[in-house]
Order: C-alpha cells, then structure tokens, then sequence
C-alpha cells in the first residue's frame, strides 16, 4: 500500500468515524433544543420542571377556587416556600403541573384558617370506684389527646352541647346552670355538678385541607358521642322492636341506646316501623360528669326462720310473727360519667321501717335454726348496684357490680356450697367460686386478697364470709362483681344469669 493509500484510508476511516459521531450527536440532541423552562423548588428542594409558570399559577387557582368553595371560604394559603426559577435547559422530560401540584400537596399542603380544638383526657381524674374496665381495651381506646378541625368555633361549641343533651335533658342542663332544681323532699336526687372533665383547648391555625375539617354539626356531634363513624351504623326499626330488643339486637343496654338517639329520651317512648335509629358502640371524645346526691328508699326483705316445737305433730305449722320488708332510706354521692356509674358511696343510712323477719312453728322435735329466703345477698346492706348485668360498652356483662360498702367490707356466700376456687386471675383479680350442688354456682370478683377464709374443697353455709370486697384485677375502683351460673363459670354449655332476678 502505498503512503497515499494509507493516507486516503485514514482520511475515510476519520471521515467515516466523523460521519458516526455526527450521526450519533444528531440522536442525542434531536430535540434538544435549548428551551426556555421553570423549575419548581418546594422549601429548597427541586419537585418539577415545567414549561410555564402561568400554567402552574393557574392550575393553583383552579385548586383554591375549589377548596373555597368546598369549605366556603374566601382566602386560602399556599406554601410561602415554593420558588419558581426560569432556567434555560436541553431537558425535556418536562413534569405537568398537575405532577408539580401534587408534590406540593402531599408535602405541604395548602392551608385555611380555622381552629384546631384539643381535648387532652390525661388530665381528667382517675375513676376510684365502681366498675370493671374492659381488659381487651386497646392502645387505640386509650388515646388521650385528640385534635379537632372546625372553620368555626361555634359548630365545635354547637356540637358539643347536643352531645351533652345526649346525656341529661336540656331541662335539666338549665335547672343546674340557674340553681333552680328542686330540693329533696323525701327521696329524689339532685345533680350537684355538671362539667366536662376533659381540658378542652382552642387556638387559630392554618388547617391543611388534607386533614378532617368538620363543616356539619350532626356528624361532628356523632362523632364525639361515638368516637369514630366506624364505630355506628343506622337501625330501622321494624314492627315488633322494643327498645330493649333493639339494644339487644346491636350489643348495647337500653341506656346506652337511649344516650345515641336523644329523641327517644325516656324508657317508655314509642317505636314505629321504619324509624331509624342510631346504634353502635359507644366511645365519647370527652367524659360528661354528672355528680349527683341522690336519697332513696331500699326494701330490706325479710327472712323466715323456723322453730320447731316438739309438742306439735310433725307436718303441723302456723305463722307465729307475719313477717314484713324494712325500709332503709340511703344517701349516696354518685359519679357518672357519659352515662355510666363510675362511683358510688353510701353517705348514710336511717331506718324508715324495720324489718320484721316470719316466723313459723313446726311440729316436731328439731333444733332452731334459721333459713333466710332462697339467695342470700353476697354484701352488707344497704348497698349500690353501679352496674346491672347486660350489654355495656359492646361486651356481655356477666354480672352485677355492687358497691358502696366500702373497701375490705365483707363478702358473704350466696347459698351453701363447696368453694371450688380461691385464685387469682389478671381480669377476675382474686376471685372465690362456690359450687351450690343445685346446678348453681356463684363467682365472686376483685376481692383486696386471696380469701383468707375459705379454701378449695371448703364447706359453706349462706352468709358466711368468703372475702374482703376489694379493686384487684381489670377493675376501676372497689367494688364486687358478682355472678351467678348454671354450670361451672365460661365453661361451653354454662349460661350466666341476671343475679338481681334471684332476689
Ligand atoms: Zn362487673
């Protein structure tokens, strides 16, 4: 070859190699023509490149016209932090502005103004006494401080007022707030305070709007009285409901359904077909108290003893005292809250009438003993029931809690029996169970101690003592929980039954 060959070769080859660069440099930079572009910082940091910035601005608008209208309002706020800079570039994968927007929605929302409303229930007063708390409560039921969104503060004022109506009639509400209740004659009860014992704050902020803002006062109050709309459904009533049947049917009491439908106000209001009535379980935002001092009269029934005198023929009787209930008139101080008695303590206690106990003479030679009515009551006397058997808060109350005889006061058994346990369970505490031998047993809850009384395989007679009533276990304050089953307690095929129809 000669050296012009070579020369002509290499000129071709950088030609052609030219030729390749220049065809793959038209490639890369095809439609790349230098543009005039924005780019699009969020506090600092580039979220867009877009093609105009008047596009943004009014996509922005479009977006607070919206929002505006959503809440009515007439002014609302975007991020002070969003810088706009006009930038000459060869990129082109251009972000659309509604792209840009989102970034800045999700980031940093727009905002209006309103008022953040707190209710901060670490404050309010632990309950002393009274009733069992539910031991499958989760970390969720115990959230403490809760934030509020209203645009204004009379629909948060509005709501919660008709959520405390829930609980005491406005009559009532205005017969506390002007000191004109009518004083106990006899027996009665007067409420003493009414407060909400939640500390409930507001300040004025800037809302992002995509958070919940409350605009309605009917869901807001909903939502205070149950806690979450998760918690509710609606009910239509059909031709034979009852309210206790409709409570029944949705896992509440009476009261409680009572409380989530204000219209039905009193036990006796009618139902009518196709009324539609709000259930679910209840979880109020805040806790509604009620401290009320309330008199009453108790029937003490009487007890029938029998004497046998052997000088009659056996089979013989007669009713030598007729006997006759007692009336004990008590003052108790209680402390309700949204509904619920949290605390009861018998203040006093007068003698309106004295109970006279039967006694029957049979013939026959045998020793004088005595035998009350069927069921002994498991506590002194007088007593206060601070919850009954039933639904409560979504969950079947075995039982009934008895209080207001005080912390360490006795525990007597119901009937005669053996004692199959003396134990101690994390939701029962220390507990007592009697076996009746009749089918029956009796459970006996959150006594102070491991009974110091009575051990398994112990023999009982009614009314002797089997503990100290006491607040061990899953339970808010001193008080007995007691049950009564036909069978060995939660075990398949047992039943639990209303105590309080036993006496
Ligand atoms: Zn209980």
């Amino acid at each position: 070859m000669s050296k012009k060959n070579v020369l002509s070769v290499i000129i071709a080859l950088i030609l052609s190699l030219g030729i390749t660069i220049l065809t793959n440099s038209e490639n890369i930079f095809k439609n790349k023509i230098p543009t005039e572009s924005y780019r699009v910082y969020l506090k600092g940091e580039l979220i867009g490149l877009i093609k105009s910035e008047d596009e943004l601005n009014n996509y922005i608008n479009d977006k607070q016209q919206d929002i505006k209208e959503k809440y009515g309002v007439n002014k609302v706020y975007i991020p002070n932090d969003i810088n706009v800079v006009k930038d000459i570039t060869y990129e082109n994968n251009l972000t659309s502005v509604s792209s840009v927007y989102n970034t800045i929605s999700e980031k940093s929302p727009f905002t209006i103004k309103g008022y953040v409303f707190t209710i901060d229930k670490t404050k309010s007063t632990d309950y002393t006494e009274g009733t069992d708390e539910d031991p499958n409560a989760t970390v969720e039921d115990k959230e403490k401080i809760i934030k509020i969104n209203v645009l204004n503060k009379e629909l948060f004022k509005n709501s919660v007022m008709k959520t405390v109506f829930s609980f005491v009639t406005e009559e009532e509400y205005e017969n506390v707030i002007n000191e004109t209740q009518n004083a106990i004659i006899d027996t009665g009860e007067i409420i003493e305070a009414l407060y909400i014992e939640d500390y409930i704050t507001s300040k004025e902020a800037y809302i992002p709007v995509n958070e919940k803002i409350y605009t309605n006062e009917e869901e807001l109050t909903q939502v205070l009285l149950f806690g979450s709309d998760k918690n509710m459904s609606v009910y239509t009533v059909s031709k034979e409901d009852t309210l206790e049947s409709v409570a029944e049917a949705n896992k509440m009491n009476v009261n409680e359904l009572l409380i989530a439908n204000s219209a039905l106000r009193s036990e006796n209001a009618l139902l009518y077909e196709g009324q539609q009535l709000t259930v679910g379980v209840m979880n109020p935002l805040f806790s509604m108290v009620e401290e009320k001092h309330v008199v009453s009269d108790q029937t003490i029934s009487y007890k029938t003893e029998y004497v046998y005198d052997n000088t009659k023929m056996v089979g013989e009787q007669y009713v030598r005292t007729q006997g006759s209930n007692g009336i004990t008139r008590v003052t108790q101080k209680v402390k309700i809250v949204n509904g619920e008695t949290i605390n009861a303590l018998i203040s006093g206690s007068e003698e309106i009438k004295p109970v006279v106990n039967e006694v029957i003479v049979r013939g026959g030679k045998r020793p004088t003993i005595v035998s009350a009515g069927n069921w002994g009551w498991p506590t002194n006397i007088p007593y206060i029931i601070t919850s009954n058997y039933g639904w409560r808060w979504g969950r079947l109350h075995r039982g009934v809690d008895i209080s207001g005889t005080g912390y360490g006061s006795p525990i007597y058994a119901a009937k005669p029996g053996v004692v199959v346990d003396v134990s101690y369970h994390n939701s029962f505490g220390f507990y007592v169970t009697i076996n009746h031998q009749n089918g029956y047993y009796t459970r006996y809850e959150h006594m102070a101690n491991l009974s110091r009384y009575v051990k398994p395989g112990d023999y009982v007679k009614m009314g002797d003592t089997i503990g100290d009533m006491g607040n061990s276990g899953a339970s808010q304050g001193t008080h007995l929980h007691f049950e009564i089953w036909d069978g060995y307690p939660y075990r398949a095929g047992s039943n639990s039954y209303n105590p309080l129809l036993f006496y």
